[in-house]
C-alpha cells in the first residue's frame, strides 16, 4: 500500500470511530479505537503523520466528548476520555520510536545496498533475511524471491572443506572467510572469496549470520590461465633440449645508460678499459638454467650454476663484446659462436643467441640459448683432416708420377751418354786409338747431355706454366678467406693473428686459388713453428703498397726464426726439418708466386721470428703493361 493509502485509510478509520463515539448510545471508551488510526498512520513511516494523526484523534476525542456531555460533567466520561487520550498519547510516543528504529535500519540496509559484494543476512537455520541489491543483481533472485529460502539450497553453496567444519570455526571465532562456489539462477557457477560474520543478540545469543561475497570467478580464471601459461612456459623451459640460462642484464644495463649519458660509446669504453669486459661479465648474473645446460655443463644442481656469467663462459671467448655493443644498441637479440667452461674445467664449443630484455618492466632478464657443437666440430674436423690426408696422398701420387717420367724421360739420354762413353773409350783403347770414332762418340755425349737438359727445362717450364686464372683480386678479401681456412687450425695452437692492409690498395691479378694457397702455406708453417713455444704466440699479416707500385704482403711470426745455414735452401724443394714434413710447401710457393711476376723472399733472426716477404704486381701494373 502507498502513504496516500495508508492515510487514507486512518481519516476514514478516524471519522468512523468519531461517528461511532457521537452516535453510539453505548457508554465506553470508543475514542480508545483511535490508537488503531495513530499505528495506521505510522505505517507511512512518516513522523509528521503520526504527529497529524495523534492531534486529530485528541481533537475528535475532545470533540465527541463536547458534543455528548457537553463541558460542565466532569464524571466517569470524563475520565473515559482521559484514558483515552492517554493511550492515544502513549501509542504516538511508540509509534515514533518505532519509526525512528525502523528509519536507522532502513538507512542500514540502504548502505547495504550501495555496496558491490553479494550481502545477505541469514538466521541460524540459514533462511535469509535479508538480501541486498547486489545480491538480487549478480544471483538474479530479487530480495523478494530470496528471503524465507534456505541460503545453502537457494544458491547450491560448495565449501572448501566440510560445511561442519566450516561451521564450527564460524560458531568458534565468531566469524569466517574462505572461498566457496555458488550458483546463480542461470547456473552459472560463481567462485566467492566469502567473510561470515556471527550477529548476536544483548544476551549474546546466536540470531543471524551476515555473509559478504565479492565474486572472483574472473580475476581466478584470469590466475588460473596465468598458472596454466607459466607451467607451459616451465615445461618448455624445463623439457627443452637446447640448453636454456636466464640471466640478469639489470646491472649492465645501468652501466650502460651511464655511459651513454655521459656520451660514450661502448666500443671506445672498452677500448679505453679493458678490464670493463671481465667487470661486465662479473656482473652479468645467472637466475636459472634449465636441465639440457646443467648436462651440458655436467652439473648436478641447479643451485651450483646461480652464479655469474664469467664462471660458464669460456676465456677464450671473443663474443662478448659484441654481445655487449648490440645490447647498447637496443638489438633484439645477438647470437654467435663461443666456448663454455663445464664444471670440472673442461671448454667446449657452443652455438648460441641471447634474446635481451626489450622494456624495463621485464626486470633486465635476458635468455640466451645454447647448442653444444662439440660433436659437430668433431665431424667437422675429421672431415677437414680426411681432406687434408686426401691431398697429401695426391700429391704424394702426382709427385711419384712426375718422378717415374723424369725418370722415364731422362733414363733414356743417359742411356745413350753412357753407351756413347763407353764406345769412346773403347776406340781411345785401340791400338792405334781411333781418335775420329773417339769425337764422334763424344759428340753423341754431348748431344744427349743437351737433351737431357732440355728434357729437365721442359719439365720445369710446364711446372712453372703460368697461372690458370687471371681474376682480378681484392686483397682484403684474398687475406680474409685465407684466414678463417686456418682459423681453426690456429686457434688449436692459440696463435692469435693480426691483419692490417694500408687503405686504398688496388687489387692484384691472379688465381684466387694459387694464392690463396701461398698465404695459407706461410700460416700454417708459422703455426706449426710456434705450436711448441711458451709465451705470446702471435702472428702479424701486413700489405702495402711499394714504392714501384707492387703490392707487398708480409707475413711475419714470433716463432723460433730460422737457423742462418736453413736460409739459403728453405725454398729447395723437398728441404724440410719435420720429421713428417715434404719440404715443397715452400718451393710451391715460391714458383707460385714467380709465376704471376712477384718475387718471395724471406729473413730471420733466430730467436726473433720469420718474416716472409712476398711483392705482387698489383692491378694497376698489370693495366698499364
Ligand atoms: P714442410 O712444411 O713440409 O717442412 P715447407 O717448404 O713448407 O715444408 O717448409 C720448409 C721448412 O722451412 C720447414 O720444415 C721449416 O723448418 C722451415 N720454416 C718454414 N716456415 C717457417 C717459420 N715461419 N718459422 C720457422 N721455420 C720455418
Amino acid at each position: 500500500m502507498s502513504n496516500s493509502a495508508y492515510r487514507l485509510a486512518a481519516l476514514l478509520l478516524a471519522l468512523g470511530i468519531f461517528l461511532f463515539d457521537v452516535l453510539s448510545p453505548l457508554e465506553g471508551a470508543i475514542a480508545v479505537l483511535y490508537v488503531l488510526v495513530v499505528l495506521v498512520a505510522a505505517r507511512t513511516l512518516r513522523r509528521v503523520d503520526v504527529l497529524v494523526a495523534a492531534a486529530g484523534t485528541i481533537v475528535l476525542t475532545l470533540l465527541a466528548y463536547a458534543i455528548s456531555h457537553g463541558l460542565e460533567d466532569f464524571g466517569s466520561p470524563a475520565l473515559r476520555a482521559t484514558v483515552s487520550l492517554a493511550a492515544i498519547a502513549i501509542a504516538t510516543v511508540l509509534a515514533l520510536q518505532s519509526q525512528a528504529a525502523t528509519a536507522t535500519l532502513a538507512a542500514q540496509a540502504r548502505l547495504l545496498n550501495l555496496s558491490h559484494d553479494m550481502i545477505f543476512v541469514r538466521d541460524i537455520r540459514g533462511v535469509i533475511t535479508f538480501w541486498n541489491d547486489a545480491a538480487a543483481e549478480v544471483y538474479g533472485w530479487s530480495a523478494d524471491e530470496a528471503i524465507g529460502r534456505v541460503a545453502d539450497e537457494l544458491l547450491g553453496t560448495k565449501y572448501p572443506a566440510d560445511r561442519a567444519v566450516v561451521e564450527a570455526a564460524l560458531l568458534k571465532n565468531g566469524r569466517w572467510e574462505g572461498l566457496l562456489e555458488q550458483r546463480t539462477r542461470t547456473g552459472a557457477r560463481l567462485v566467492l572469496d566469502s567473510r561470515w560474520a556471527m550477529q548476536r543478540d544483548r544476551f549474546g545469543n546466536n540470531v543471524g549470520v551476515l555473509e559478504t561475497h565479492t565474486d572472483i570467478t574472473e580475476r581466478q580464471a584470469a590466475h588460473a590461465a596465468l598458472v596454466r601459461s607459466e607451467r607451459r612456459y616451465r615445461r618448455m623451459f624445463d623439457s627443452s633440449r637446447i640448453g636454456v640460462i636466464e640471466e640478469d642484464w639489470s646491472a649492465v644495463r645501468t652501466e650502460l645508460a651511464n655511459l651513454a649519458e655521459a656520451g660514450t660509446s661502448i666500443s671506445d669504453h672498452l677500448a679505453a678499459n679493458p678490464d670493463f669486459y671481465a667487470r661486465a661479465r662479473r656482473l652479468i648474473k645467472i637466475l636459472d638454467v634449465n636441465a639440457a645446460l646443467l648436462s651440458m655443463v655436467s652439473a648436478h644442481d641447479r643451485m651450483q650454476l646461480l652464479t655469474t656469467l664469467d664462471d660458464v663462459l669460456g676465456a677464450a671467448d671473443t663474443t662478448f663484446a659484441g654481445a655487449l655493443v648490440a645490447f647498447a644498441r637496443g638489438d633484439a637479440f645477438y647470437e654467435g659462436e663461443t666456448e663454455m667452461v663445464s664444471s670440472d674445467g673442461k671448454s667446449f664449443p657452443v652455438l648460441f643467441t641471447i634474446t635481451f630484455p626489450s622494456s624495463p618492466d621485464d626486470g633486465g632478464k635476458a635468455l640466451v640459448y645454447v647448442m653444444d657443437i662439440t660433436e659437430r666440430k668433431r665431424a667437422q674436423d675429421a672431415i677437414q683432416q680426411a681432406q687434408a690426408e686426401l691431398a697429401h696422398a695426391a700429391r704424394v701420387a702426382t709427385l711419384g708420377e712426375l718422378t717415374a717420367s723424369i725418370a722415364h724421360e731422362v733414363s733414356q739420354p743417359l742411356m745413350a751418354v753412357v753407351t756413347n762413353g763407353e764406345a769412346g773409350m773403347r776406340w781411345l783403347r785401340r791400338e792405334p786409338p781411333e781418335f775420329n770414332e773417339v769425337e764422334i762418340a763424344l759428340g753423341r755425349v754431348v748431344a744427349e747431355g743437351r737433351r737431357a737438359s732440355d728434357i729437365v727445362k721442359r719439365i720445369r717450364a710446364f711446372l712453372m706454366k703460368a697461372p690458370s686464372h687471371r681474376d682480378e683480386l681484392a686483397l682484403s678479401a684474398l687475406l680474409e678467406d685465407a684466414a678463417a681456412l686456418v682459423q681453426r687450425e690456429l686457434a688449436k695452437v692459440n696463435v692469435q693473428l693480426k691483419i692490417e692492409l694500408q687503405p686504398h690498395l688496388p687489387n692484384i691479378r691472379g688465381d684466387r686459388v694459387q694464392l690463396q694457397q701461398v698465404l695459407v702455406n706461410l700460416m700454417i708453417n708459422a703455426a706449426h713453428a710456434m705450436a711448441g713455444q711458451r709465451g705470446a704466440r702471435m702472428q702479424f699479416i701486413t700489405a702495402a703498397k711499394t714504392e714501384v707500385n707492387d703490392i707487398e704482403i708480409i707475413v711475419r711470426d714470433t716463432g723460433p726464426g730460422i737457423p742462418h745455414e736453413h736460409l739459403q735452401r728453405l725454398f729447395e724443394p723437398f728441404f724440410t726439418t719435420k720429421p713428417d714434413g715434404m719440404g715443397m710447401g715452400l718451393a710451391i710457393c715460391k714458383t707460385t708466386v714467380e709465376a704471376h711476376g712477384g718475387r718471395m723472399t724471406v729473413e730471420s733472426l733466430p730467436g726473433q721470428g720469420a718474416t716472409f716477404r712476398v711483392t705482387l704486381p698489383s692491378g694497376d701494373a698489370f693495366a698499364a703493361a
